[in-house]
């Protein structure tokens, strides 16, 4: 086989850089994936009992106008658009997402440290000062002690699974919501809320079928151009072909992948550089374990999800799946509780451990109030090694020296794990990375959505 774009992987990314290419009428495009299915991780599962689980993408955000018109064209009113409901359980209060923009909901103690802190970290801003070291630092200068102490550090290492002295701090300007002390002091005085910020200050999720709904319905004007059950074993860059599991081999003029950078590097490209390869075997990821957790009754609430950074409970998040899409649940009432569990290097406990301590968590915090045996009708878990990638601080480095060696044999990498920026790697990002690839290819015109 050949054919001028090779696209590896129909996920987000991959669809998205099919679709653009279609859009631009090249049609010579095989996307090859090595599932059954298309969608990547953003398809979901039906269990015995008729709860619909996802265990990553279950909301879009609207962030870029492209990816908004698509969802409009495809979904429309089939994807209902709503302002974002979530909350974070710190100090022993909730607090609506922003966080750090709506400090009146803790208790007084909390409240002073964390503007306190706002206030200082606000005074010191004018001093000239060296960079951060790490994230840790960088939160502390953009927050200060107490909103840092309270919520962004444990919820970005329970989130990461790694602590944030670890971590790099360059992506995090465009990805935490900034605080403001003006808006701040309106919310405390006049007793508002100031929840629209974010990527996700509003969200959409198909009522039926999941995210995937949107690839489907991609997919379905990319037909024959998907070819499932097709594994990327090997890539010789020379040539210009990639080999599949079984013999076949298709040759490319450009190719996109869309599997794990590491991965690509480490195992399936043929020969690559000395400096490429160290560099491929520095790269780190976070890996996640999902446990859905199905309830017939017992319904209270509209929140989307909550936020978990203390440590009595395993998770970081819990997702309220049947306030995202009443489809997702098998009758009106039942809750569909999906908690997610993240961890860095090898898996803390066995799994089966590890989906009763989010069990027993759950207690913990009140969302099982009677208990797992007395309120569980499904339980179902997906374990995701590659998860996503970790920001740590050697990344970047890694990144400047892989990235353009492929660029130069004509491979691109992108997509969450491709592009290895969790910080560009939603779903509507990566979407748009693949209609930008197909533009970059086709016209040369610069990406604006994977950062340079
Ligand atoms: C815990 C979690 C929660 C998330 N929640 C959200 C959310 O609420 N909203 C949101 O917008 N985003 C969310 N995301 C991000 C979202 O999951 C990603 O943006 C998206 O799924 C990534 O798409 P992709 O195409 O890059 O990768 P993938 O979905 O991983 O697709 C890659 C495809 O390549 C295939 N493949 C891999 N190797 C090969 C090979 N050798 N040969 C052929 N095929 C191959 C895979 O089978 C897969 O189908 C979340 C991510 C995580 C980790």
């Amino acid at each position: 086989m050949h054919a001028t774009y090779c696209i590896i992987g129909a996920g987000p990314a991959g669809i998205g850089a099919g679709w653009g290419l279609s859009r631009l009428g090249e049609d010579d495009f095989l996307i090859l994936e090595r599932e059954a299915r298309i969608g990547g991780r953003a398809a979901g599962e039906k269990d015995a009992a008729g709860f619909t689980w996802e265990p990553e993408p279950r909301a879009l955000c609207g962030r870029h106008k492209t990816f908004a018109r698509l969802v409009d064209d495809l979904l429309g009113a089939d994807a209902p658009q709503v302002p974002r409901e979530a909350w974070v359980r710190a100090g022993g209060a909730w607090v609506p997402q922003p966080f750090q923009r709506n400090l009146r909901y803790l208790p007084a103690q909390q409240r002073l440290e964390c503007l306190r802190g706002l206030l200082g970290a606000a005074l010191a801003r004018g001093q000239a000062a060296p960079e951060p070291d790490n994230l840790a630092q960088w939160l502390e200068r953009a927050y200060g002690p107490g909103i840092a102490r309270l919520y962004l550090a444990p919820q970005t290492a329970k989130r990461r699974g790694a602590p944030p002295e670890d971590l790099d701090w360059r992506w995090a300007p465009g990805r935490f919501v900034p605080a403001d002390l003006d808006a701040l002091l309106e919310t405390l005085v006049l007793e508002r809320d100031d929840t629209d910020h974010g990527p996700d200050a509003t969200v959409r999720t198909p009522a039926f079928g999941g995210t995937v709904e949107l690839l489907r319905r991609m997919a379905k004007r990319l037909r024959e151009r998907i070819l499932i059950g097709q594994d990327v074993v090997r890539v010789d860059p020379l040539a210009r072909v990639v080999h599949l599991r079984g013999g076949q081999t298709v040759g490319y003029a450009h190719l996109l992948s869309t599997m794990p950078l590491d991965r690509l590097v480490g195992a399936v490209l043929d020969a690559p550089p000395e400096p490429v390869l160290r560099a491929g075997a520095t790269l780190r990821h976070t890996s996640a374990l999902a446990v859905g957790v199905g309830v017939r009754g017992g319904r209270q609430g509209t929140a989307h999800w909550m936020e978990f950074p203390q440590d009595n409970c395993p998770f970081h998040r819990v997702t309220h799946l049947h306030n995202l899409a009443p489809g997702r649940v098998p009758e009106p009432g039942a809750r569909a509780l999906l908690a997610e569990v993240a961890w860095c290097g090898p898996r803390p406990a066995p799994v089966e451990a590890m989906v009763q301590d989010v069990l027993a968590g759950l207690e913990n915090v009140s969302l099982l109030p009677g208990g797992p045996r007395a309120e569980v009708a499904a339980l179902w878990h997906a374990e995701r090694p590659w998860a996503a990638p970790l920001p740590d601080l050697a990344r970047d480095a890694a990144l400047r020296t892989i990235l353009p060696y492929l660029e130069a044999q004509g491979i691109f990498s992108r997509g969450l794990m491709g592009g290895w920026r969790h910080e560009a790697g939603d779903l509507d990002q990566c979407v748009m990375q693949g209609i930008e690839w197909a533009r970059r290819v086709v016209h040369g015109e610069p990406e604006t959505v994977y950062p340079a």
